[in-house]
């Protein structure tokens, strides 16, 4: 599926702004412009797990979709969250939670995270060689490649978050390359650099532990994908369907994340089930172009200063929309 189209909308080139959409017809308000699929990737962070639908995100009902849920993972996926499973709860002591720690180191160079990628590359080859061969030799190489990427930190977060994507590749590939690969990337996902490392360490943990029907999709151009198209094409997931609701986790919505961001945005976003609504909040003229914010209703609170701040740390550009640019002067 290349990016989506209707009647109402094309997305195009915008100048300066990547690709956005664009509509070609007048829409009126409260007209659903856009549904998303579910997404390609995501995650419910582990502390979460247990109130939350694995199917539908819904929250506090526990699981509610399960038998869905099953039989839309298939035989490999139920034997990969399996492994997965069990792997964490054998390394429960040295489990971290990157994304509630604040980064104290700086982001790392271009250098430091090809080296890193690099010698995680080398780690999963030589686990990826040992898993092929039965030789007991094998074996011991095999545990003691493993054991020497276990140790080191265990993100259960990260590692749902790369599976799932996996998953996805491995049954919609023709689907994962017209999407996800298509998306804008950031080549410095990074944080710091135990974000860095506990990044490349699920890629050797999930080469130890998939199934190995699953193999051919844990690879470093997938992992590397799902993790640089998740920086800029992600959607938070929230207790509620808006953006104020507790946060639960985060997922990849390849055809949605064509929307753009404006701090007086003229579509709204509402999250139904595992997908995303986008609905018209005021009346659209054709040409115009149909902008989400990425700022959850903050934007209305906050200074021009403010907003252009955080859209340039959490989405690295610098707001130029018509609000902003009035207020700047
Ligand atoms: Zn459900
Ligand atoms: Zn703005």
């Amino acid at each position: 599926m290349p990016p989506p189209t209707s009647d109402l909308f094309a997305v195009q080139e915008i100048n300066h702004a990547g690709r956005g959409v664009v509509a070609s017809d007048s829409i009126h308000p409260d007209t659903v412009v856009y549904q998303s699929t579910p997404p390609a990737a995501h995650v419910v962070f582990r502390q979460y797990r247990q109130e939350v639908c694995a199917d539908c995100f819904f929250y506090d009902r526990g699981q509610p979709c399960h038998e869905q849920w099953r039989a839309k993972q298939g035989a490999v996926g139920l034997e990969a969250w399996t492994k997965l499973h069990d792997f964490i709860q054998s390394k429960s002591k040295s489990i971290t939670n990157n994304h509630s720690l604040p980064s104290l180191t700086p982001k790392p160079d271009e250098d430091e995270v090809r080296r890193t990628w690099e010698a995680a590359g080398q780690t999963a080859m030589s686990l990826r060689q040992s898993r092929a061969s039965t030789a007991e030799s094998e074996t011991i190489l095999r545990r003691t490649a493993a054991n020497s990427a276990w140790p080191q930190v265990v993100d259960p977060d990260i590692l749902s978050y790369l599976l799932s994507g996996c998953l996805y590749h491995n049954k919609e590939v023709a689907s994962y390359m017209a999407d996800v690969a298509e998306l804008e990337m950031d080549t410095m996902p990074y944080r710091s650099t135990p974000d860095l490392q506990a990044h490349s360490n699920s890629y050797i943990q999930l080469t130890a532990c998939a199934p190995g029907e699953l193999l051919s999709s844990v690879t470093e151009s997938v992992c590397q994908t799902l993790i640089s198209a998740a920086s800029h094409n992600s959607f938070g997931i929230h207790a509620g369907s808006t953006d104020g609701d507790e946060y639960l986790g985060y997922g990849l919505y390849p055809g949605a994340s064509y929307f753009n961001h404006s701090c007086r945005p003229n579509i709204r976003k509402q999250r139904v089930g595992a997908g995303w609504e986008f609905r018209a909040s005021k009346g659209i003229t054709p040409g115009e172009q149909c902008c989400i914010t990425y700022l959850g209703g903050d934007e209305e609170v906050c200074t021009v200063t403010e907003r252009r701040s955080r859209l340039k740390v959490h989405w690295g550009f610098t707001c130029a929309c018509k609000q902003c640019v009035e207020e700047a002067g």
